[in-house]
């Protein structure tokens, strides 16, 4: 027989433990012998049904409660490494399996979260002394947390949520997106690995095989969980808000970037075309539209095509919305998108107009109205509307409406601070970017930490593992204030 790597004898012995570990009448038979290795449908962490998986997930979790800080450090540390070797494994099946995106920055996405996501080090407790004694103010996890997943973001997701729920002393049972089951299965097995390879309790980051709606839904109803957390479009957010249990919300956007007339034009035109394109504008902070000051339209979208953009013509853009809409429902409203079309290059999008441009293109740029269907639609792939107004005021409450109150992200390319505290101010977003593309406003490339799960319905904003505990308090009465 070969010599088995470190992976493999993991991987046995989290199964043989998992086997300890199941109830009585749904042990094997036979003890788990190496032929487990060649089945993988037996998933480490993966489960038959809802109740079984927050089953395991409520033991593991009271498990982790019995283990030390230092060692719960470890298991993060173990995460990121075991979760930053397979940043391109990830991003390879991610796109094989849903067709969306661009490998290259999934990969960064992937390594994004990996790194920046917060760890235990941000769980610091508060103390407060006086002449009544003294209180502690720590945080609690939840115990088992119901996480709902994209299809747009899949490994980033699950790697960052169950970094930030697993440092705060959770457990998470996975209810992924029904179109990136096999990779999120994949990643949810490696986490459970690297967890137990750490010496950490098997199931702590939980899924079910067939993920469906259904089961999303179960998962929101289901005793075993204290905590939802979804990431998704509003039909998700919806019904975790109608659940009844408390629930962290990240939902969709439709981010405006404004850019004024003393702003740096090349520097604009690069970082947009930075921004919009990034993973093909599948991303939610992605730039959706862009409002510019007629005085500098021509410059700006002149200096597009400098920086991998390609600019259309007014009849291309007409052809070109009878492919990607498969409907309209006119000036100033969202039309609905044809999915065929989300997260591909835009090379196969134009060869449905009959135009070709060269691989190193990564966006379109559309001038249109600023009644245009795209203005007002989360696209999602990578054609970038761009709208001439007259003036920086008028541009401003475009982007307001045009945001359709998600207060998610924004964006604004400008020189003049008067100009730039306004539009932070009338857009109340969860990220507001000045002068760089949106992900800036997700660690990347940009100071602060990462998160895939930006919760603006709800007000956590980006989430980290802060927003997964409870807050409480321990007070000593009339002793402790020792000075
Ligand atoms: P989606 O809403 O179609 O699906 C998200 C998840 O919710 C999936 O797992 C799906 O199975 C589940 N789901 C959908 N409707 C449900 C319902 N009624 N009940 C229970 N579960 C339900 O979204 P998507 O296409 O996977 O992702 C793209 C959307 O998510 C975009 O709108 C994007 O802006 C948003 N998004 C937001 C964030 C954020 O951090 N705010 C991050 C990523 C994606």
């Amino acid at each position: 027989m070969s010599q088995l790597s470190q992976e493999q004898i993991d991987l046995i012995a989290s199964r043989v433990l998992h086997q300890l570990q199941a109830p009585v009448g749904q042990k094997n038979k036979s003890a788990p012998t190496l032929d487990v290795l060649s089945t993988p449908a037996l998933g480490t962490g993966v489960f038959a049904d809802i109740n079984t998986a927050t089953i395991a997930a409520k033991k593991a979790q009271l498990e982790l409660m019995e283990l030390s800080l230092k060692l719960r450090n470890q298991i993060i540390r173990n995460i990121r490494n075991k979760m930053f070797e397979h940043a391109e494994d990830l991003a390879r099946r991610a796109i094989e399996e849903t067709g969306f995106g661009r490998i290259e920055d999934k990969i960064v996405k992937n390594k994004l979260v990996t790194e920046k996501t917060p760890g235990i080090e941000v769980l610091e407790p508060k103390v407060r002394t006086g002449d009544h004694g003294l209180t502690l103010m720590e945080l609690a996890p939840y115990g088992v947390i119901g996480a709902i997943t994209p299809v747009t973001n899949p490994t980033s997701t699950i790697i960052c949520n169950s970094i930030g729920m697993i440092a705060a002393g959770n457990a998470v049972v996975f209810n992924v997106h029904p179109s990136a089951k096999d990779v999120s299965i994949y990643n949810i097995e490696l986490l459970n690995q690297t967890i137990v390879a750490a010496g950490g309790p098997l199931n702590l980051v939980t899924t079910i095989a067939n993920p469906t709606i259904e089961s999303a839904q179960e998962l929101m109803q289901h005793p075993n969980v204290n905590l939802l957390v979804v990431t998704g479009g509003v039909g998700v957010v919806k019904a975790a808000m109608s659940s009844g249990k408390r629930a962290i919300c990240a939902g969709p956007g439709n981010p405006p970037v404004v850019v004024d007339e003393t702003a740096d034009i090349e520097q604009a035109a690069k970082k947009i075309v930075q921004g919009a394109s990034m993973d093909n504008n599948v991303i939610c902070v992605d730039e959706k539209e862009v409002f510019v000051v007629e005085s500098i339209a021509d410059q700006l979208i002149a200096a597009f095509e400098r920086y991998n953009a390609v600019v259309l013509k007014n009849h291309e853009i007409e052809q070109l919305d009878k492919v990607i809409f498969k409907e309209t429902r006119g000036q100033r409203k969202p039309g609905v998108i044809n999915p065929i079309y989300i997260g591909k290059n835009i090379q196969d999008i134009l060869m449905k107009i009959g135009k070709q441009v060269e691989n190193n293109v990564r966006l379109a740029i559309a001038p249109v109205d600023v009644g245009h269907p795209l203005i007002w639609t989360e696209q999602m792939l990578p054609v970038l509307p761009v709208a001439r107004v007259p003036n920086v005021n008028q541009a401003i409450e475009l982007a307001k409406e045009a945001e359709q109150g998600f207060r998610h992200t924004a964006i604004m390319y400008s020189k003049n601070l008067d100009n730039l505290s306004r539009m932070a101010r009338v857009m109340n977003c969860s990220i507001f970017v000045k002068n760089g593309p949106s992900y800036a406003g997700i660690g990347h490339g940009g100071e602060g930490y990462a998160s895939f799960t930006i919760a603006s319905p709800t007000g956590e904003g980006l989430t980290n593992p802060r927003s997964f505990t409870r807050e409480r308090r321990c007070v000593l009465v009339d002793h402790f204030r020792i000075i």
